[in-house]
């Protein structure tokens, strides 16, 4: 996170990873942009969905699987710093002002900066990045943004900020971290981008800090003194701004991306979104980091979850929330017709998980936003099976997977689309472990359980 920020351009098709061309019905409780459909199917062909409902006729050859669970879109994680994932769990002994306090602290660069610098320097960035992106696919992502500086071609989750195999046709999404650094060559990237058509995106960090800090909130007159609060704009923490603020966000066509966990461990509090709620700002949820966020995007739906309930009235419903980690993360970087919903044409970008919900007289969205990921049976990323329950990818999965252990649950991952896979996950992990030992670190675990 102490890095310079960073500018990755997207320019891409939505093409496949490795597709089936056999027609795949999966039938579940499906959750649609129609709301949830029960014994529903979701039928995939060549990585993409080709319908999803009640009645779906099935073409001749059609495999179907009955999946028992809640087929979701796969979530979409707008705000990640992946290669810090390695780390485990951070926790500061005291509350910070703002992200300039911290950075400056000697024990942030004791236990994350220094030894993420070394491991750089190892030249293990992109197995770091392998990590993470694993870390991702087990709470279900299935795009990610804030990988390495300089691609891995790996082919695991979508990297929406730099990965090309989703094709050209669409535009160029930046992801910037500090916004009070921004070179004149960068603000005409951004400008580019966000003037294009069709048009890029600009995800940036802004004024991230306790909900008082006068020195976080004003970042907010340096982006629209930079001309840079318009349409296309989503501000990522937002923690320190007003509701007059979000007022202003909405009319502008400025979007929010919220991560409450990150936020209450660095700040005591978060955004005020039941604020840019009212003002009908447009919100996306992602976990920024593992350290001091959420695992990943399940784990941040439960934990907004769980927040929402200690609200005095809550401010989401369970179906808002699924939404905040698929449609509008999908609307905020004009993806909405290519990601994030099941419905025709888009990639089968999947995820399905045990309906918990069933079990304590819930619906579908409720075992989203309480799903752990033991509860993860599938993860599909443009049509192909990528992760999931051992039984169901034997189904699914066409080669070789290796078995991950998350909370005592077996699970497995194919690393099939991999474009130059660095070996095994196992010697990943244990490469990275090593590294992260000399440095006086360990490895984060892949899932927390029960902490
Ligand atoms: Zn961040």
């Amino acid at each position: 996170m102490s890095r310079d920020w960073i500018l990755f351009v997207l320019s891409f098709p939505f093409g496949t990873l490795s597709a089936q061309t056999t027609p795949l019905a999966l039938t579940g409780t499906l959750i649609t942009p129609d709301g949830i459909v029960q014994n529903g199917t979701v039928l995939i062909q060549n990585g993409k969905i080709t319908a999803a409902g009640a009645q779906v006729s099935l073409p001749a050859g059609t495999k179907t699987v009955e999946t028992h669970g809640v087929i979701a879109p796969g979530l979409i994680d707008l705000h990640n710093h992946l290669t810090w994932n390695v780390f485990p769990r951070w926790k500061p002994i005291t509350e910070f002002g703002n992200r300039y306090d911290w950075e400056q602290k000697p024990i942030y660069k004791l236990l994350m900066d220094a030894p993420h610098e070394a491991l750089v320097q190892q030249g293990l960035e992109c197995q770091m990045e392998r990590y993470a992106e694993v870390k991702a696919i087990t709470e279900g992502e299935t795009s990610v943004v804030g990988g390495t500086y300089t691609p891995c071609d790996q082919g695991l989750a979508r990297n929406l900020d730099y990965d090309p195999q989703l094709g050209t046709g669409l535009g160029t999404i930046l992801y910037y971290i500090f916004p009070l650094s921004i070179s004149e060559s960068e603000l005409a990237a951004a400008n580019a981008a966000l003037s294009a058509k069709p048009r890029g995106s600009l995800l940036i960090h802004l004024a991230e800090g306790a909900p008082k800090n006068a020195s976080a909130a004003e970042e907010l007159y340096t982006l629209q003194g930079r001309g840079l609060f318009k349409p296309g704009v989503s501000l990522i923490h937002a923690t320190a701004l007003t509701p007059a603020n979000f007022a202003a966000m909405a009319k502008a066509g400025v979007g929010l991306i919220w991560s409450p966990r990150s936020n209450i461990e660095l700040y005591g509090d978060t955004t005020n979104v039941a604020a840019a709620k009212t003002a009908n700002v447009v919100m996306a949820i992602a976990p920024d980091w593992s350290p001091t966020g959420s695992v990943g995007s399940l784990g941040e739906l439960n934990y907004a979850s769980v927040w929402n309930q200690s609200q005095p009235s809550s401010i989401f419903t369970d179906a808002e929330l699924v939404a905040m980690a698929t449609a509008n993360p999908a609307t905020l970087v004009g993806l909405q017709d290519q990601i994030g919903s099941l419905a025709p044409n888009h990639v089968a970008d999947l995820l399905i998980i045990r309906d918990t919900g069933k079990e304590n007289n819930k619906d579908a969205y409720w075992s989203l936003t309480h799903a752990t990921p033991e509860d993860v049976d599938l993860v599909m990323i443009g049509g192909a099976a990528t992760y999931g329950d051992p039984q169901l990818m034997r189904q699914l999965s066409n080669g070789q997977t290796e078995t991950l252990h998350i909370c005592g649950a077996e699970k497995a991952i194919s690393f099939a689309s991999e474009t130059n896979p660095p070996g095994t996950f196992a010697v990943t992990q244990s490469k990275l472990d090593h590294a992260l030992r000399q440095q006086g670190r360990r490895l984060a675990p892949l899932a927390e359980c029960g902490q």
